[in-house]
C-alpha cells in the first residue's frame, strides 16, 4: 500500500484533487471525517473534552461544539495542546485502523495507491507518515473568489482562516507533489492524472524491491 497525503489551505483546491484520485481508482480516507468521528457522543475523548474544558463545550443533544472549543484554543495555546493530546492519538489510531481495513479487503493488491485528504498534515506535523505528500496551492486572491463566487463565503472570513493555517512555504518544504491551482480545472485535472500515473509507478516498485 502506498499512502499518499493530499494537503493545502482553504479553497486551494484540495478536495477537487482528492475527488480526481477517487475517480482514478484510489480509495480515500478523509482525515477531517475522521476527526470529527473521535469525538462522536459515546466516544472517550468527548468525555475527555468536556472534562477539560466544561460542559459548556457540550450542547444539549450531547455532540461537541465545535465552535466553542474552537473559540478557547484560538487564543489559549496551553488548552490547543490539551484539546491535541486527546484528539490526535485516536485519529491516528483510527486512521491506522482504515487503512488496516483496506488492507484486508480481498484482492487489495499491496502496490495499492491509498489518498488521505488532510487539510491540517502541516499543522499536525504529520508529513513523516506518508509516502509521498501531494499539496495543493493557489494565490490568495483566487483562493478568496473562488470561496465567495461557489460557496457564498465572506473573503474576510476566509482571510481570517488562512492567516490561522499554515503557509504556502511551510507545505512547499513537505511536498513531494507541488499542484499549482492558479489555472482552470482542466489544468487541475491534467496535474493531477500525472502525478497519480507517477505515484502509481513509484508504488510499483518499492513493492517490487
Ligand atoms: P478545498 O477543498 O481546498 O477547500 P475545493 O476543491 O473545494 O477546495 O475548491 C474550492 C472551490 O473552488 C470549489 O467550489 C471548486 O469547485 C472550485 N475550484 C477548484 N479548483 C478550481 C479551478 N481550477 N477553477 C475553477 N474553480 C475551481
Amino acid at each position: 500500500m502506498y499512502l499518499v497525503a493530499v494537503t493545502g489551505g482553504i479553497g486551494s483546491g484540495k478536495s477537487t484533487v482528492t475527488a480526481r484520485f477517487a475517480e482514478r481508482g484510489c480509495p480515500v480516507i478523509d482525515a477531517d471525517r475522521v476527526a470529527r468521528e473521535v469525538v462522536e457522543p459515546g466516544e472517550p475523548a468527548l468525555a475527555e473534552v468536556a472534562g477539560r474544558f466544561g460542559d459548556g463545550v457540550i450542547r444539549q443533544d450531547g455532540s461537541l461544539d465545535r465552535a466553542a472549543v474552537a473559540a478557547i484554543v484560538f487564543v489559549d495555546d496551553e488548552a490547543r495542546a490539551d484539546l491535541e493530546r486527546i484528539t490526535h492519538p485516536r485519529v491516528a489510531a483510527r486512521m491506522a485502523e482504515r487503512i488496516a481495513d483496506l488492507n484486508a479487503e480481498p484482492g487489495a493488491r499491496p502496490d495499492r495507491v491509498v489518498v488521505i485528504d488532510h487539510p491540517l498534515l502541516v499543522e499536525t506535523a504529520q508529513a513523516g507518515r506518508f509516502d509521498a505528500v501531494v499539496v495543493v496551492l493557489a494565490p490568495e486572491a483566487v483562493r478568496l473568489r473562488r470561496l465567495a463566487d461557489e460557496r457564498g463565503m465572506d473573503p474576510e472570513d476566509v482571510r481570517a482562516r488562512i492567516a490561522a493555517q499554515a503557509t504556502d512555504a511551510e507545505r512547499r518544504a513537505v511536498a513531494t507533489h507541488v499542484v499549482d491551482n492558479s489555472g482552470d480545472l482542466a489544468s487541475l485535472l491534467a496535474q493531477v492524472d500525472r502525478i497519480h500515473a507517477e505515484l502509481l509507478v513509484r508504488s510499483e516498485r518499492l513493492n517490487a524491491r
